[in-house]
């Protein structure tokens, strides 16, 4: 006999991890998922990583947490990798959906009656829907009354979208990555496609063997690398350089496109001005780049009759992040790179959610659609939908509301879907914050290291358990649909933002998470044409879209830029250093980031039986060389130390690593990357230098 599973039914949806947005389908089995495959979505086309495949098990996890849970009143805050499963019950005791509802609500109530609305805040989620990140957002403002809510685009690609809203007009991308099959030239930078959004990788391994030239430029050598006509290693936190260098080259060399900067881009002659001191024989020193190659791919990429450029967080994660993405906007806006087949911006977005939860106002000075909180005609809109006055100040950031947390300011905190225990800079100071709490809610579907500090932990769903839509890298918005029940008595997001919002005093009647996203919709212009009922049935649709009938528009800025002019704006960028240099107490640079078995900071990856079988244990990679020269061995236990905090991992010999280099993903609650890592800020989009600072590395004790 067969001893082949049959599924009872095969469930349309998306992949939950990367902002690539694979199109899945999920077999079923009694109520658990037995196989996922790729289904022919616009960003996958049939394929999927080892994540989308095989990580699906997180779901079944039996740490998944399906009651209530209250804080015992003798219960301490802390959160360490010795704290586990079994300590629960010392910890949190089981309660009723009544009684955990109600003394989440009492916590939140009694602090805006006693402290007022600043002393409240929100992280809500990438990883959660559309419909779930506009209900949390509106929950923040309408009933704690402030701006303080947040998510981890501050932490990821905060300081890209601050560059392109002031430089285009708009945050999101202007191309999808597969317009790389019509491009000529392919720019990559700061980005690991290959680890960290695998499927977009074989659209640009693909357009390279068919004779795209490929420029993949990073810190750290890469597998992708090997596929590039381009492969520039160069030195870390000196972006600018290299950027304005080829700026220089560019303009020297008379490759700019005047006939396109005169009718569609200010500011040529300050940025032409400022780049003339960037000359590639000055700055390879600086960057590390021989100047030959750097005038080599400035020409590669304008003199293409179609590039296109990429970047991730090696761009973003920096105190300079701002300016590193403006360099790029201005390196696109002069060589008229934009706005046509094979050409464009793309900010490879991280989170499945991440597009979707910015659009949808998941952020402290935005309402949705990246409108202002502090124009007064924005404010007038959402007062008289809402029916009550509305903050008028751009509210905390992430590190921000953590700095206020800390002292004293803050004193309530909702998360749902978050993991500041984890992601947050300077984690010894990060969690001494969430102790000082004197309410947290979290609403996860596992007991995260944040949880920990929780006094209310409601117990919710997991992709696969819900409907609702969440928008890609690519701008395309999908529809994702509940494959099996959630686990015990855990319950819906969106049900328990409303519970909570009717248990401060709101009166919110949804019939049904549909009605969520038609609220949001009617406030966001770039949803016109896009109803529920249309993605259901086309499974994706791209925003904007022009009529009911018609496709979404895969490349914007065909025509003019969405701004007040309709033209674009460049802004010239100096040379900032990194933060932290190393010195002679700390000698190395520390950066950190993603594998590709493990999703951010590991919560559901590393309950993943197939993906944590992968890479099981906390290492920090650094060059054979490097280790020899420290009289080391790979594989022994080593200690990592910061002006911030140290770590004991697992050495690891790897040859992408620079020497003088040490990198250390972010995913390993045992030996947690962030307690390492500097919260010095980007003072545009506020993002924490992740990718940079000073460390010494030593054998353990
Ligand atoms: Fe999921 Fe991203 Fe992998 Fe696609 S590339 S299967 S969206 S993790």
């Amino acid at each position: 006999t067969s001893r082949a599973v049959v599924a009872e039914k095969v469930v349309e949806s998306v992949c939950p991890f990367c902002g690539v947005g694979c199109q899945t389908e999920i077999s079923v089995k009694d109520n658990r998922i037995i196989k996922v495959d790729g289904r022919d979505g616009p960003a996958n086309r049939n394929r999927l990583c080892v994540k989308g495949r095989f990580g699906f098990d997180y779901v079944l996890s039996p740490e998944r947490l399906t009651r209530p849970l209250v804080r015992r009143e003798d219960a301490p805050k802390r959160a360490d990798a010795s704290m586990t499963f079994a300590d629960i019950p010392s910890v949190f005791r089981e309660a009723t959906w009544e009684e955990a509802l109600e003394r989440a609500a009492k916590g939140f109530t009694r602090i805006l009656e006693t402290r007022g609305s600043p002393a409240l805040c929100g992280f809500g989620s990438a990883k959660g829907t559309n419909e779930e990140a506009y209900l949390f957002q509106k929950l923040i403002r309408q009933g704690f009354g402030t701006n303080n809510v947040d998510h981890c685009t501050r932490l990821c690609h905060a300081s890209s979208v601050a560059a392109l809203i002031e430089g285009v007009g708009s945050g999101a991308v202007s191309a999808p990555f597969t317009a790389v099959e019509d491009a000529d030239c392919i720019i990559i930078i700061g980005a690991r496609p290959a680890q960290n959004h695998p499927v977009a990788a074989t659209f640009f391994k693909a357009a390279a063997k068919r004779g795209a030239k490929l420029i993949v430029m990073d810190p750290r050598r890469q597998g992708l690398m090997r596929y590039a006509t381009h492969p520039v290693v160069f030195t870390p936190g000196r972006d600018v350089a290299l950027l304005n260098a080829m700026l220089n080259v560019i303009i020297t060399e008379d490759l700019v496109d005047r006939q396109y900067v005169q009718a569609n881009v200010d500011g040529y002659e300050a940025l032409a001005a400022k780049v003339m001191e960037f000359t590639p024989e000055a700055m390879a020193e600086v960057c590390g780049v021989p100047a030959e190659t750097i005038r080599d791919i400035a020409r590669a990429y304008a003199t293409a009759e179609r590039s296109i450029i990429f970047w991730g967080m090696g761009i973003s994660q920096h105190v300079h992040g701002t300016d590193n993405s403006r360099a790029l906007i201005a390196l696109s806006l002069i060589t008229g790179q934009v706005g046509r087949d094979g050409t464009g911006l793309h900010p490879l977005r991280g989170q499945n959610n991440v597009q979707g939860a910015s659009d949808a106002g998941l952020i402290p000075m935005l309402y949705p659609d990246y409108k202002s909180v502090e124009d007064p005609d924005v404010r007038a809109h959402y007062e008289d939908a809402w029916g009550r006055a509305l903050d008028p100040v751009t509210g905390l950031t992430v590190v921000e509301i953590m700095d206020a947390v800390e002292a004293g300011r803050i004193n309530g905190m909702y998360v749902m879907g978050e993991n500041p225990a984890m992601s947050d800079p300077d984690q010894n100071h990060a969690r001494s914050a969430l102790a000082r709490l004197d309410h947290l809610v979290v609403q996860d579907i596992f007991l995260t290291e944040t949880a920990w500090f929780a006094d209310v932990i409601l117990p919710a769903s997991a992709q696969a358990e819900k409907w609702g839509t969440t928008t890609n890298t690519n701008r395309q918005v999908q529809m994702n649909r509940a494959a099996i029940a959630p686990p015990g008595e855990a319950r819906q997001d969106w049900e328990l933002i409303v519970a909570l919002a009717n248990g401060i005093g709101l009166d919110w009647r949804y019939g049904g998470v549909d009605e969520v996203y038609a609220e949001m919709a009617s406030h966001m212009h770039s949803l016109d044409n896009i109803t529920w009922e249309r993605i259901d049935r086309e499974h994706a649709v791209t925003y904007p879209s022009a009529g009911p009938d018609l496709p979404g528009a895969d490349i914007i800025f065909r025509e003019a830029f969405p701004t007040p002019t309709g033209r674009a704006r460049l802004v010239p960028t100096d040379l900032v250093p990194p933060d932290e240099m190393p010195d002679a107490d700390y000698p190395l640079v520390l950066t950190t980031g993603r594998l590709l078995e493990h999703w951010h900071t590991g919560a559901m990856t590393r309950r993943s039986a197939a993906l944590d079988a992968q890479e099981p244990e906390a290492i920090v990679a650094m060059h054979p060389r490097d280790i020899g020269e420290g009289g080391l061995t790979p594989g022994q236990k080593v200690r990592v130390e910061t002006r911030r905090g140290a770590i004991t991992l697992t050495l690891r010999a790897d040859r992408d690593v620079t020497p003088g280099m040490i990198f250390i993903p972010f995913c390993f609650n045992e030996a947690a990357a962030n307690f390492l890592t500097n919260p010095k800020l980007d003072p545009f989009g506020k993002i924490p230098e992740f990718k940079y600072c000073a460390a010494r590395l030593g054998p353990a004790a």
